[in-house]
């Protein structure tokens, strides 16, 4: 059977364009439109505002400059060869909840008593005891929680961009504001009802950490919450790929703050060596100290116990270090953020 291409036609430009079977929020590249997969016009579209690519650019050579220990001249040299801008979808969904919890308090009180000893004297000794008495107690709370709108993403440095991403500072999702970036929209595979349900459980876990924190033990946590409508919003990572000594190496970067999230930066190929050659010569030494260090020495001094440890220490030491180089060695990058 030939595979079906699925396809989508937009609601405002008549635009179509390709889809994936797993996309159930979608954003027409061709004017911005966003609506589900019945045609719907998603309500409350929003997005976090994006540097420009100048900025972008100059922020990459900034962490490449911050990475000249390891490759000499590495600003200088690197090409950025291509910069790209991605929407990513998430949901912002706020909630307000009530919580009642009911469990066992425990505290201490200090008390005295009176000590007899074998001689027949008397004194007085304080000793504390536990209490526990039952607690309960409310909480209100309020806030948002955030759900990246992908299950399946593979954008580089995608970990650190969901740590980042904020809450505060989203504006209307405005299309002529950014359409001359070149920018492409990931659409939603996560839905709002979806949404709305994992942050529901966070809240919920959230409540009873909370309450089990104020208590010795809970035995009841009962949560009121109440979920609002989820706001649709696209956030901006941005995409840098550089050429250094004809290699091809990546950076990715937060568009609304020009924060690096991750990058690889190259080991040249004398650096590699030089690292090899000293775990290299690090083993050998560890090794030779080892076997000869500490009858060597105790000729010399005609001592002791604690320079044997202290040998021992550094020979420890001289084994991680150089296990630590020689890995480096066969890495062709490092990885920084
Ligand atoms: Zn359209």
């Amino acid at each position: 059977m030939a595979k079906e291409e699925l396809t989508k036609e937009c609601t405002t430009c008549g635009a179509v364009f390709a889809i994936s079977p797993e996309d159930v929020v979608i954003t027409c590249k061709y004017c911005g439109a966003t609506f589900d997969v019945e045609g719907k016009k998603v309500p409350d579209h929003q997005m976090l505002p994006t540097l420009k690519e100048k900025a972008i650019k100059e922020n990459t050579i900034k962490f490449l400059q911050k990475h000249e220990g390891v490759t000499r001249a590495l600003d200088k040299q690197a090409v950025v060869e291509e910069v790209k801008l991605n929407y990513i979808p998430y949901w912002v969904c706020p909630f307000k909840s009530n919580t009642h919890y009911f469990g066992v308090k425990r505290s201490t009180v200090t008390r005295t008593r009176t000590v007899h000893d074998s001689r027949g004297r008397t004194r007085t000794e304080t000793y504390t005891v536990p209490i526990y008495r039952s607690e309960e107690g409310d909480f209100q709370r309020s806030g948002r929680e955030k759900v990246i709108a992908r299950k399946h993403t593979v954008f580089y440095g995608f970990d650190n961009f969901e740590k980042k991403l904020k809450l505060d500072s989203i504006e209307g999702f405005d299309f002529n504001k950014i359409k001359s970036l070149n920018a492409e929209f990931i659409n939603a595979e996560v839905d709002p009802v979806e949404a709305s349900r994992q942050s529901y459980g966070w809240v919920e876990d959230e409540n009873r950490r909370i309450a089990g924190s104020k208590l010795y033990k809970l035995v009841r946590c009962d949560s009121q919450i109440d979920m609002y409508a989820p706001i649709y919003v696209h956030a901006p990572l941005w995409q840098v790929r550089y050429k250094f000594k004809n290699e091809v190496y990546k950076v990715s970067i937060m568009g609304d703050s020009g924060t690096i999230l991750k990058g690889e930066i190259p080991l040249t190929l004398g650096r590699r060596a030089a690292n090899y050659l000293a775990g290299l010569s690090m083993i050998i030494a560890g090794a030779f100290a080892g076997q000869y260090g500490l009858s060597i020495l105790n000729n010399i001094f005609n001592t002791s116990k604690w320079l044997g440890n202290a040998l021992m220490i550094l020979g420890v030491a001289a084994i991680v270090l150089s296990f630590l180089l020689t890995r480096t060695a066969f890495k062709m990058q490092l990885e920084k953020d």
